[in-house]
C-alpha cells in the first residue's frame, strides 16, 4: 500500500511529535530515521516522516538529505509533503529553514508555502505574525539562550525573510477565522503581491484545522507539528475516535535509562525532580574536553546502580553554566562533546540491558538515535503533548522517548515509565 501524506523534520524529537499528531488524527504512521534508501519498507504506514538532523547541519548537507527524502517519499506515492521545524521556528540566521523550503518549492510547481509554526497545544501561538511561548514573545522566552539556535526576533516574517530567497507575508486570524475558501484567497493575493511565503496566525487547534483543509492541494507545507492537525481529514481520516488500530504501550525491556542533553527550562525541572528520585550522574563536559575516558567512568556507574530503578545521566546545566562551557570550548563543539557522550553511554548501556530509553533534547535523540542505530519508530501512546512511547522497528526493539527539551511537566519522567507495563 502507497503511503498518501510525507514529512521531512530537521530534528528527531520533532518527528516524533509530529508522528504523534498524525497517529492521534486517526494515520498509521511510521518514523523513519535518516534518508530512506531502495531497500526501506515503510510497511503499511499511511503516512512516513523521515526523521534528519538537519536543523544544525551544514546548510548544503540539510537540503541535500531534504530532497532525497521527498524524492523516496514522492516516488512511495506521497500525495504531500510536510516541511517540518520546531515550533520555535529553531533556525539560525543562516537557516536551515529558509534554504530548505526554497529548494522544496524549486522541487514542486508550489508558489506559495505555509509558514505555521503554530502549536497551541505546546503554548505556541502565532498572531500578527509575530510567535508566543506561553504568551511571551519568542525572543522574551527561554528561546533566547538556546545553547544551538537562540531566538532573539519573534517575528516569523523577519525570520523566514532573513534566511530565505523570497520575501514573506501574514495571513492574519480575522482571515482564518472566515475559514478554508478565505485562507486559499488569502494565499493567491499573497502570491499575487510577489510573496513566496505565507506566514499563518493561529492560536487555537481549530485555526490549525482550517488551514489543514485551506492547504489541501499544495504541494508542500511547512511548520511545526500543528500545521498536520487538519491534513488527516482532508484524506478521509476520522480523527482521535477513529484511530485505525489501538496502540499499546511497548513493553519494557530490561533497565530504565534517560538520558538529557537539552537544557531547555522543562528539562531542567524535569532533572532536578528526577535525581532526586533515582540515580542521577552529570556529565563533566571538562572532562570531556580533556579526553578523560568519562563514557566509561559513566557506563561503570550506570551499571553498578540497583537494576530496579531508572538510571540518570545528563548535560543539562542552567544557562549561565552552558555559558561558561560555551566560552572555553565553543558552543558547537560543547554540544558535540554532551551529544557524543550521550550516544556513546546509550549504545553500550543499551547492549548490557538498558533498553527502555527516554531521551531529552531534540538534537542529543538525533546523536542518540544514530548511535543506537535505529532505522525506524513504531509510534505508541502519548505520554504528554507532543511526545509518544515509540518502539524501534528490528529484532531486538528498544522503547524510546525522544522528548523535545522543553515538553512535559515535571514529572515527565515518571509519568512516561508509569505508563509501561
Ligand atoms: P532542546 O530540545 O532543548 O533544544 P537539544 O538536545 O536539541 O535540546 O540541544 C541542546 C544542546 O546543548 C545539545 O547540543 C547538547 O549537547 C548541548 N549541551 C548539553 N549540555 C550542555 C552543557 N552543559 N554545556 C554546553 N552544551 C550543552
Amino acid at each position: 500500500m502507497a503511503i498518501v501524506l510525507g514529512a521531512i523534520a530537521d530534528d528527531f524529537t520533532g518527528a516524533t511529535d509530529l508522528c504523534n499528531t498524525l497517529a492521534q488524527e486517526g494515520m498509521r504512521t511510521v518514523q523513519l530515521i535518516g534518508v530512506p534508501n531502495a531497500n526501506t519498507d515503510p510497511g503499511d504506514a499511511e503516512a512516513v516522516v523521515v526523521a534528519l538532523k538537519s536543523r544544525t547541519a551544514p546548510t548544503d548537507q540539510a537540503i541535500e538529505q531534504s530532497l532525497d527524502a521527498y524524492d523516496w517519499l514522492i516516488a512511495q506515492g506521497a500525495e504531500q509533503v510536510i516541511e517540518k521545524y520546531c515550533s520555535t521556528f529553531d533556525s539560525t540566521p543562516q537557516g536551515n529553514i529558509g534554504p530548505i523550503t526554497d529548494a522544496l518549492m524549486d522541487r514542486t510547481d508550489a508558489k506559495i508555502v505555509v509558514v505555521c509554526p503554530a502549536a497551541p497545544e505546546a503554548g505556541r501561538t502565532v498572531y500578527q505574525g509575530h510567535l508566543f511561548v506561553w504568551g511571551d514573545l519568542l525572543s522574551d522566552s527561554s528561546m533566547k539562550d538556546h545553547p544551538l539556535t537562540p531566538m532573539r526576533d519573534a517575528s516569523v516574517v523577519r525570520l523566514m525573510e532573513r534566511q530565505s530567497r523570497g520575501s514573506a507575508g501574514v495571513v492574519p486570524l480575522q482571515v482564518v477565522r472566515q475559514g478554508p475558501e478565505a485562507v486559499r484567497a488569502a494565499f493567491s493575493a499573497l502570491a499575487d503581491a510577489g510573496h513566496r511565503y505565507a506566514v499563518m496566525d493561529a492560536i487555537e487547534p481549530c485555526d490549525l484545522r482550517v488551514i489543514g483543509a485551506a492547504v489541501r492541494d499544495q504541494p508542500i507545507v511547512s511548520g511545526g507539528s500543528g500545521v498536520a492537525l487538519g491534513l488527516p481529514a482532508n484524506l478521509g481520516k476520522a480523527g482521535r475516535l477513529g484511530l485505525p488500530e489501538p496502540v499499546s504501550p511497548p513493553a519494557a525491556h530490561g533497565r530504565k535509562l534517560v538520558l538529557a542533553g537539552s537544557c531547555s527550562p522543562a528539562t531542567r525541572a524535569q532533572i532536578m525532580r528526577a535525581a532526586s528520585l533515582w540515580p542521577a550522574r552529570r556529565l563533566d563536559v571538562d572532562a570531556l574536553a580533556k579526553g578523560l575516558d568519562v563514557v566509561n567512568e559513566c557506563y561503570a556507574w550506570a551499571m553498578a546502580q540497583p537494576a530496579d530503578q531508572p538510571v540518570l545521566i545528563y548535560g543539562t546545566a542552567d544557562p549561565e553554566d552552558v555559558a561558561a562551557i560555551q566560552s572555553r570550548y565553543g558552543a558547537a563543539r560543547a554540544g558535540e562533546m554532551v551529544e557524543a557522550a550521550l550516544g556513546g553511554l546509550a549504545k553500550s548501556l543499551s547492549i548490557d540491558g538498558f533498553r527502555t530509553v527516554i531521551v531529552a533534547g531534540g538534537e542529543t535523540s538525533g546523536a542518540v538515535v544514530s548511535a543506537l542505530g535505529v532505522e525506524a519508530l513504531r509510534i505508541g501512546p502519548q505520554i504528554a503533548p507532543g511526545v509518544p512511547w515509540t518502539a524501534s522497528i528490528g529484532d531486538t526493539p528498544i522503547a524510546l522517548v525522544l522528548k523535545s527539551g522543553n515538553f512535559g511537566s515535571e514529572t515527565f519522567f515518571e509519568d512516561a515509565f508509569g505508563l509501561l507495563a
